[in-house]
């Protein structure tokens, strides 16, 4: 068996006994083993501030734009090999791996391109200086420099590259090094996207550290230049925040967590219709897109009473087409979940979610591997709904609730899932749509909105652009990250400096 070490100080460390075990889910066997026991986390930090931030931060931003560039460039000439490290440690399809690794290499090479946008300066300027008092020539201007610190990423394991690699670009672009800790899980692929990078000679000393396996003591040393990122489920989000030397140096700490996401059918959208056919693939292909493992995964549908049925016998009929099983295999749509304790919490997710909606459609898995089949739920309670708002199971699930098609409480209902990733709006009525935009705005974090003339052009639901912002208030973390240069300000400091307007300008530019 396989044993993964963790790169810290620039050197791969194994450590101690007892290991935790990585699976193979599609055949349920153990694949590798991994342990963080015993290793100096505290020095590992201070590595990356002292040896690493030194380095990127002497670096101008078009420079770390090349850094990111050659990472990128690094991923997709070993796709083939990466994609198949997914497929045995995570059961992806082909074309699942592909939405992890391709969205890894792409959200990298956007932040080289950003890089060299931003160009030769090693901080930026935020906004004109300012004039605060009788004087015009004692200003004062805002500047935007990187904490001297360590950020710390902190993993979920749905996606071991992407959720690397989009972290990793906007810190390394402001000029912050990075310790990485993927979900243990799945954390092979994480290691050999680094393995790559250090093969190919591509990260100066100190600049990424990978810690693989459980977190350890990591945050008890946390300093007040430090920030922290974490994805992952809102318990363990509400423990990093409350971590007693988190909150003694008020560390920045990023949240992105569960979501109920939804998607709203308005009561424009007719049966038989363009877009009424393209919610229902895209409600199908986010059910099964890495067996539904994606934090955007659409869990909640509102359709109105009208198009119920139509929507019902739609989706039997296409949920029913889907083939499941070996994701080595061609033709195959659904894998396994990415292990045995993700196949049990999805079980008993789905064990309690029926207590509370009809199972219209419970798709057959193989009975070997962690395989879980679609889960179609169906519920009439609306905003008085129990569970349904308030858990998600995070596999091939999701539930449908007709409403009376009014806008209002389309709004009401969305927001009932206190604070999402991403919703769904599917309409041509500009009214309509109007109150629905404007009324979830605050409860969600992208809003996907599909009408008859565009239908066919986005990049679905489920997809994360790093020109977009990522993140959800409430329930879903409360973070933001990408968005372009936005993402990079978590990492800085905003400074208001005042003073002479020319010795300004000659030092700050
Ligand atoms: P998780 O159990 O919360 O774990 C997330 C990460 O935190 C893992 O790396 C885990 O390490 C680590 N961790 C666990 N306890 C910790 C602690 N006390 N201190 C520091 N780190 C700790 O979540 P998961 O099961 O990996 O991911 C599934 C959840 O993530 C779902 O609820 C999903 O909604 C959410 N998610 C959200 C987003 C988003 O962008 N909003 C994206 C993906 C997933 P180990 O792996 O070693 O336990």
């Amino acid at each position: 068996m396989i044993t993964l070490s963790s790169y810290l100080r620039d050197t791969w460390h194994r450590g101690q006994d007892p290991q935790t075990l990585l699976y193979d889910p599609t055949l349920y066997t153990a694949l590798a083993q991994t342990s963080t026991r015993g290793l100096d986390l505290a020095g590992a930090l201070q590595h990356g501030r002292t040896i690493g931030g030194p380095t990127l931060r002497a670096m101008t931003f078009a420079q770390r734009g090349e850094l990111l560039d050659q990472l990128s460039k690094a991923i997709h000439g070993a796709r083939d090999a990466l994609i198949d490290v997914s497929r045995q440690n995570m059961g992806t399809t082909r074309s699942d791996a592909k939405f992890d690794i391709d969205g890894a290499a792409g959200t990298l090479a956007f932040y080289a391109n950003l890089g060299k946008t931003l160009g030769d300066r090693t901080f930026l300027l935020d906004g004109e200086a300012v004039r605060f008092s009788r004087s015009a020539r004692f200003l004062g201007q805002h500047i935007l420099t990187p904490r001297v610190g360590i950020a710390i990423h902190i993993n979920a394991f749905n996606f071991p590259a992407w959720n690397l690699c989009e972290k990793l670009a906007t810190a390394f672009l402001a000029g912050m090094p990075v310790l990485a800790k993927p979900g243990t899980a799945t954390a092979w692929l994480s290691v050999k996207i680094v393995e790559l990078w250090l093969e190919q000679n591509l990260l100066p000393p100190g600049v990424l550290q990978l810690l693989v396996g459980s977190a350890g003591d990591v945050l008890d040393h946390v300093g007040p230049q430090d920030a922290i990122v974490f994805t992952g489920s809102g318990a363990t989000g509400q423990e990093i925040r409350k971590h007693t030397q988190v909150i003694a140096h008020n560390v920045p700490v990023n949240v992105e967590a569960d979501s109920l996401n939804a998607l709203v059918l308005a009561p424009d959208v007719t049966e038989g219709s363009d877009l009424f056919h393209m919610a229902v693939a895209e409600i199908v292909r986010e059910m099964t897109q890495k067996a539904g493992q994606k934090c955007t995964a659409i869990r909640r549908i509102f359709v109105p009473h009208e198009q119920a049925d139509a929507l019902k016998a739609e989706l039997l009929a296409r949920l029913g087409d889907i083939r499941i099983g070996d994701p080595a295999h061609d033709g195959i749509q659904l894998g396994p979940l990415a292990g045995p304790a993700q196949q049990r919490d999805v079980q008993a997710g789905v064990a309690e979610l029926a207590k509370h909606a009809e199972n219209v459609f419970a798709g057959r898995a193989p009975e070997t591997g962690c395989f879980v089949g679609p889960q179609l739920f169906w519920n009439h309670a609306g905003l008085h709904a129990e569970y349904v708002h308030d858990h998600e199971v995070f596999g091939p699930v999701a539930t449908v609730m007709p409403y009376d098609g009014s806008a209002d409480l389309a709004v009401q209902l969305v927001a009932r899932g206190g604070g999402s990733l991403a919703t769904s709006v599917y309409s041509d009525d500009a009214a309509w749509s109007q109150t629905v935009l404007l009324g979830i705005a605050p409860w969600t974090g992208r809003v996907y909105w599909a009408s008859s003339k565009v239908f066919d052009q986005g990049v679905g639901h489920g997809a994360v652009m790093p020109s977009l912002v990522h993140g959800g208030p409430g329930k879903a973390g409360g973070g933001e990250e990408l968005g372009g240069e936005r993402g990079l300000r978590f990492y800085w400091m905003r400074t208001a400096v005042q003073g002479d307007v020319q010795l300004l300008k000659a030092v700050l530019g």
